[in-house]
Order: C-alpha cells, then structure tokens, then sequence
C-alpha cells in the first residue's frame, strides 16, 4: 500500500476565503443550554473550529466564519441547532482557491 506523506496548511487555506458576516441575522443558532455531549461533538468536527470551549469549559460559537459544509446541521440538527439556514444574498463564504 502506498503511503502519502505532506502537510496541508487548513489555516492558510482557511485564511484566503473571503466572508461577508451578515451581523443582525445568524444563519445558525444553538438552543439555549446545549448537551454536553452534542457539543463536543461539533468541537470535534466543525472544519473552522467555531464550537469551542472557554478555559472555563464553557461552550462557544461563533457563525462568523462559517464555511456553510452542514456537518454540524447534519449530525446535530435536531438536538443543539435551533436554527441553520444559508445565509442571505451576498453573505457568508466566498472561496478562494490557489
Ligand atoms: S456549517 Fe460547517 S463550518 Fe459552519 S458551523 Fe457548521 S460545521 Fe462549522
């Protein structure tokens, strides 16, 4: 079996994308209070790292950011996301590729 072996610089890649942050309207909202358990979930999967934990342990979120993949509305939907739609005309993620 042949073994690939490079780096992949995500924060780099992550950092050439352009967002346009629509501030009075998230297109994503947690319950108030969510599991625990659910939580940490998305800790663990959301590829910009926007579920965090506080050095209380307290959970954060932040949508701005978002890359719009849906890995949280799908594994967590219909627990701890309130709200998940796309954002509105000419907000949230623009790519940019090379
Ligand atoms: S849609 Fe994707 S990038 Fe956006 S918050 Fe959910 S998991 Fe993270």
């Amino acid at each position: 079996m042949s073994r690939l072996d490079f780096t992949v610089n995500v924060d780099g890649y992550l950092a050439s994308n352009k967002y346009e942050v629509d501030e009075e309207n998230a297109h994503i909202e947690l319950v108030e209070d969510p599991d625990p358990a659910e939580f940490d979930k998305l800790v663990m999967v959301c590829p910009a790292a926007l579920y965090q934990r506080d050095e209380d342990g307290a959970p954060t979120f932040d949508y701005a950011g978002c890359l719009e993949c849906g890995t949280c509305r799908i594994l967590c939907g219909d627990t701890i996301i309130a709200k998940w739609a796309n954002p509105g005309p000419t907000m949230g993620v623009s790519y940019r590729f090379g």
